[in-house]
């Protein structure tokens, strides 16, 4: 869905014979549902179907305590994951663990779409069946995401039986309440969007704004879903409730998308095979909205489970989280509310729609040769630094770049150094002095320090950061414990205290087991972002895999360390990433570099400065990461 939908407008095309149907029976729920406050902010599963739903007796399901279920979109199998969905992944695996860390029971959904005209073409491209290439391509993006450390609950694929079922009886419902009706249109048609375009969009020619080819002119009749009839309900929505939408600046686009008037959208197509067929027409199959979205409610039946979607309902809906790109904001804000309203069940209470990413400050394509693989990415620099540069360096919610010269000034700099390097000379203190082992409590050690306030004022802010999605913040507030702890470090300067020995080499130890103690902070605090980093921060502290396992936000709180625990051999928990130079040409280039006027960490102006007409431009394409290397000591 995300892709399929992308740059997607209004779906509202020219209507020849709208032959809107109403069933009387279901009226009343169309007049009388209004949107109230307690459908959306259900805080128990038994209240997700509103009272005009078909059974009631869902009230006695699985009473239990209400989950966070968060989404990512479905992802589009037309070709294997980039960036952009690993990207919103790993921000939904930091939401979810955090979550986690909460003691809250997690449902965190992803999966793939995998209907549509596009699929079909892929697949014959390829020389497959549709089945085949869907198979490819979301085992692609499981295995993407195990390589990521994405630890989802559930993976839906649309092409899953119990999906198809729930999709079925969704419609039906909202068919059954007068909400979809069929009509004629025609319009003009981009195949690669699939879908008809508004003719104010389009450029010269009749080309699509997207893939710059002519759309041809398409006939067919349709089943629409009545959105306009939706317009107060919605704008009732984003009044009273001003966090459905996040962030903040979203709220107003979409405010304005509503004011602008709804129209009604096509929810099918007549020329599509590769689809679940319409159940009232099957000439028909089902297009995205009232099939991939389903997918954030069919995930959540249990595989055994007969699927209904009563039953889907009350194993956790409505979520708590969408997150998505920007691109879909208006399908998630607008088309799905307006679509469970018309089902009568409840509404999600956040969508959250992060910006793009762009590469080297230029928006990212394929003809343009310059996306990143994300494979690629976590195959050269290791899966936490990619995690934690693209949720550091990005503001959630607002676009964000990446360029390789600042990913490895930022992973080297907070990574490598700031914490790395702080553990490591600690540890190797500690084993020098003190066998290793922790010679008094974290607490006792502490006591009366201001130090430890610092580190609990920090950690207090990461968690406030992380509750409100400032993921990046979060990272800024941990790292911070880590800057702390290297000033104390230096303030204090424990190696010349224990060569004083008594009293002095006593102040010393302690200042060890404090640092350590922030350590044990940090590998908690920062484990919702970089979890295999912080799990090898804590295994260097003597605990094991399971005691890392069980962590959860109130370990946070000093004192964890106790007299006696033994640390692990020191090994550094992160390699700092050196590009790979020939050790000769280094040399030179080294020895030329000490010419050079000092220049910011990171600076490209300095890289550029050195094109051709530079007098050691022969060793351009080395000293490019040398230049780095240097500035970043
Ligand atoms: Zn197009």
């Amino acid at each position: 869905m995300a892709t399929r939908v992308h740059y997607s407008l209004q779906n509202g095309l020219w209507l020849l014979s709208p032959s809107s149907s109403f069933n009387p029976r279901f009226n009343f729920i169309r007049n009388g549902l209004r949107f109230r406050p307690n459908l959306f902010t259900s805080s128990s599963n038994s209240a997700a179907l509103c009272s005009c739903a078909p059974n009631p007796s869902l009230t006695t399901i699985k009473q239990q305590e209400k989950p966070f279920v968060l989404t990512t979109p479905l992802y589009y199998v037309n070709a294997p994951p980039h960036m952009g969905s690993a990207y919103t992944s790993i921000a939904a695996d930091a939401i979810a663990r955090f979550q986690r860390l909460l003691g809250k029971k997690v449902i965190f959904i992803t999966g793939t779409d995998e209907h549509g005209e596009k699929i079909a073409a892929a697949a014959t491209a390829r020389g497959s069946s549709p089945s085949e290439h869907c198979d490819t391509i979301s085992q692609a993006y499981k295995i993407l995401w195990r390589e990521l450390d994405v630890a989802y609950d559930k993976f839906i694929r649309t092409t899953d039986p119990k999906h198809e079922t729930i999709v079925k009886e969704f419609y039906s419902t909202v068919l059954a309440n007068g909400d979809i009706y069929r009509a004629d249109y025609e319009g003009l048609y981009c195949v690669n969007c699939e879908e008809y375009k508004d003719e104010k969009e389009l450029l010269d020619n009749n080309r699509c704004p997207v893939h710059l080819k002519p759309c041809a002119s398409r006939k067919e009749d349709n089943y629409f879903f009545a959105l306009s009839k939706y317009q107060k309900q919605l704008e009732e929505l984003v009044l009273l409730n001003p966090d459905f939408v996040q962030p903040s600046y979203r709220l107003n686009e979409v405010q304005s998308w509503i004011r602008a008037g709804l129209k009604d959208f096509s929810i099918s197509r007549a020329s599509v095979d590769w689809g679940i067929p319409v159940p009232n027409d099957k000439k028909q199959t089902i297009y995205v909205w009232f099939d991939a979205l389903l997918g954030y409610i069919s995930a959540l039946l249990e595989d055994k489970e007969q699927p209904n979607l009563q039953m889907a309902v009350s194993s956790g809906w409505p979520a708590s989280l969408h997150l998505i790109g920007k691109d879909i904001l208006r399908f998630h804000a607008i088309y799905w509310p307006a679509m469970l309203m018309a089902a009568g069940l409840s509404l999600p209470k956040t969508v959250f729609g992060h910006g793009f990413l762009t590469k080297d400050g230029m928006k990212m394509g394929k003809s343009l040769g310059n996306t990143i693989e994300p494979n690629e990415l976590v195959q050269r620099f290791g899966v936490d630094a990619v995690r934690y540069f693209f949720l550091r360096e990005v503001e959630f919610g607002s676009d964000g770049d990446y360029s390789e010269d600042r990913f490895i000034s930022i992973v080297n700099a907070h990574l490598a150094n700031t914490i790395g390097n702080l553990l490591s000379r600690t540890l190797g203190l500690l084993k020098k002095n003190c066998q290793s082992t922790l010679p008094v409590d974290s607490a006792i050690a502490a006591e009366g320090n201001a130090f430890k306030e610092n580190v609990e004022n920090l950690v207090e802010k990461a968690r406030i950061c992380y509750v409100n999605l400032l993921i990046s913040s979060a990272c800024e507030a941990v790292i911070e414990i880590g800057n702390a702890g290297n000033i104390y470090m230096d303030k204090h300067a424990p190696w010349s205290h224990f060569k004083q020995g008594g009293a002095a080499s006593e102040a010393a130890s302690k200042d060890l087991v404090i640092i350590l103690e922030a350590m044990r902070i940090i590998a908690i605090a920062l484990s919702p972002v970089a979890p295999s980093l912080c799990w090898r921060i804590y295994s260097q502290l003597g605990h094991s895999k399971d005691q890392f396992n069980a962590v959860n936000w109130s370990d946070t709180k000093w004192g964890g360390l106790k007299a006696g625990q033994v640390m692990a051999q020191p090994t550094p928990v992160f390699a700092r990433i050196e590009l790979k130079t020939q050790g000769r040409m280094k040399a030179k280039q080294q020895q030329w570099l000490t010419r050079l006027p000092k220049a910011k960490e990171g600076s490209l102006g300095l890289k550029l400065q050195l094109k051709p007409s530079c007098a050691a431009a022969h060793y351009l394409p080395i000293i490019e990461f040398d230049i780095f290397t240097v500035l970043c000591h």
